[in-house]
C-alpha cells in the first residue's frame, strides 16, 4: 500500500487554524491516496496518490495558454474551453502555472517530513493556548503510512498533540505502528451493514470494524467515531442502531460520535476532476432527521456531538 519512501510523500493541502478535527486549534495536513472509493467522497482530489489537475470551467477564458504549456499534448481547446486527456497527463503542473485565471490547479505536491513540520510549527503558539495540535487527514493517512508515521513521530518529539482521521481500511500491523505516535483517532464509519458498505465504498467493512475494535480494546486509543450521513444510502434507523450497539460492545474508548450531514462540496470537485462518478448527487438530511439519528445514538448511552 505504501507509495512513498517515508521521508517524503504527496500532500494536497495544509490548513491552518482548524477547529473541527480534534481538540483546540489545529493544523490539518491532507495526504493523497485512498484505498476505498466512497460514492459521496467530499475530497475526491485525494483519491489517487498522483498529483491531479482540477479544472474550474467558470474561470476559463479560453486563452489557450495551458495548451501551449503542456509538453504532453494532453490539453485541447474546444469551443472556448479546454479538455484534458488524463491518460496523457503526468501531473507536472505546467498548465496550472501558465493559467493566469486560476482555472487550473494542481492538487498534490511532494513534501518532505521536515517541510511538513516546518509548516506545522508556524502554529505552535496556538496549540499551547488552545490545547490544539496536528491532525493528519486525507485521503487516507494509512495509504502513505511510513510518511504518516514519520510526521507523527516528529510531532511527538516536539511535544505536539497528534490526531489522525482514518477510514480504517488497512492491515492491522500498519495501523498499529501509526497509532503508536497518535493521541486521538477520528475513525470514519461509512456503513454498518457489510453488503451496503461494499456497494457504497467498493470494500466490505469487516477489516474496518475489526481494526476499530483492536484500536480501542488492544491499545486503548481515544476514538471519535465519525459518520457521514448520506440520505438514502446510510441513514436507516437500523444502521444507527447497529452502530450504537457495536460501540457499546466493542469500543470502550469511544469518547464521542460525530454525525456529519452530507454536503455537496464533493460534487463540484468531481466535476473539476472530470470524473466518471461526477453524477453522484444527494442532499443534506433535515434537522429533524439528524435529531432522530442522534437520539438513537444517545439511547445507547453514548455522547454524540454534531
Ligand atoms: S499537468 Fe502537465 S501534463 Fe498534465 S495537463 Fe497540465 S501541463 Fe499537461
Ligand atoms: S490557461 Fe486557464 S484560462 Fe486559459 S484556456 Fe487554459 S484553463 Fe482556460
Amino acid at each position: 500500500m505504501e507509495k512513498s519512501n517515508g521521508q517524503s510523500g504527496i500532500v494536497f493541502n495544509i490548513q491552518h487554524y482548524c477547529i473541527h478535527d480534534g481538540p483546540g486549534i489545529r493544523t490539518n495536513v491532507f495526504l493523497k491516496g485512498c484505498p476505498i472509493n466512497c460514492l459521496w467522497c467530499q475530497n475526491p482530489e485525494s483519491n489517487q496518490i498522483q498529483p491531479q489537475i482540477m479544472y474550474e470551467i467558470s474561470k476559463c477564458v479560453g486563452c489557450g495558454a495551458c495548451v501551449s504549456a503542456c509538453e504532453q499534448n494532453a490539453i485541447t481547446l474546444e469551443n472556448g474551453h479546454v479538455k484534458t486527456n488524463r491518460s496523457l497527463c503526468n501531473g507536472c503542473g505546467k498548465c496550472a502555472d501558465a493559467c493566469l485565471n486560476e482555472s487550473r490547479n494542481l492538487m498534490g505536491k511532494t513534501y518532505t517530513v521536515e517541510k511538513v513540520i516546518e509548516e506545522v510549527l508556524q502554529d505552535r503558539l496556538f496549540y499551547g493556548t488552545s490545547g490544539g495540535g496536528v491532525t493528519l487527514t486525507g485521503g487516507e493517512v494509512l495509504y502513505q503510512y511510513a510518511f504518516t508515521k514519520n510526521i507523527l513521530k516528529e510531532c511527538k518529539k516536539l511535544g505536539l498533540h497528534t490526531a489522525i482521521e482514518t477510514c480504517g481500511y488497512s492491515k492491522w500491523e500498519i495501523m498499529s505502528q501509526v497509532l503508536e505516535h497518535t493521541d486521538l483517532v477520528l475513525y470514519d464509519i461509512k456503513h454498518m451493514i457489510p453488503e451496503n458498505h461494499l456497494l457504497c465504498t467498493g470494500v466490505s467493512n469487516d477489516l474496518i470494524l475489526s481494526n476499530l475494535k483492536k484500536a480501542s480494546t488492544d491499545i486503548k486509543k481515544d476514538i471519535i467515531i465519525r459518520v457521514p450521513v448520506i440520505p438514502n444510502y446510510n441513514d436507516s434507523k437500523e444502521n444507527f442502531h447497529k452502530l450504537g450497539s457495536f460501540i457499546v460492545e466493542n469500543v470502550p474508548t469511544c469518547i464521542e460520535v460525530n454525525l456529519l450531514p452530507y454536503h455537496a462540496m464533493g460534487e463540484g470537485k468531481r466535476d473539476q476532476l472530470e470524473e466518471s462518478r461526477s453524477n453522484f448527487r444527494s442532499h443534506s438530511p433535515s434537522q429533524e432527521a439528524m435529531e432522530d439519528y442522534l437520539s438513537i445514538i444517545r439511547s445507547y448511552g453514548i455522547t454524540p456531538a454534531k
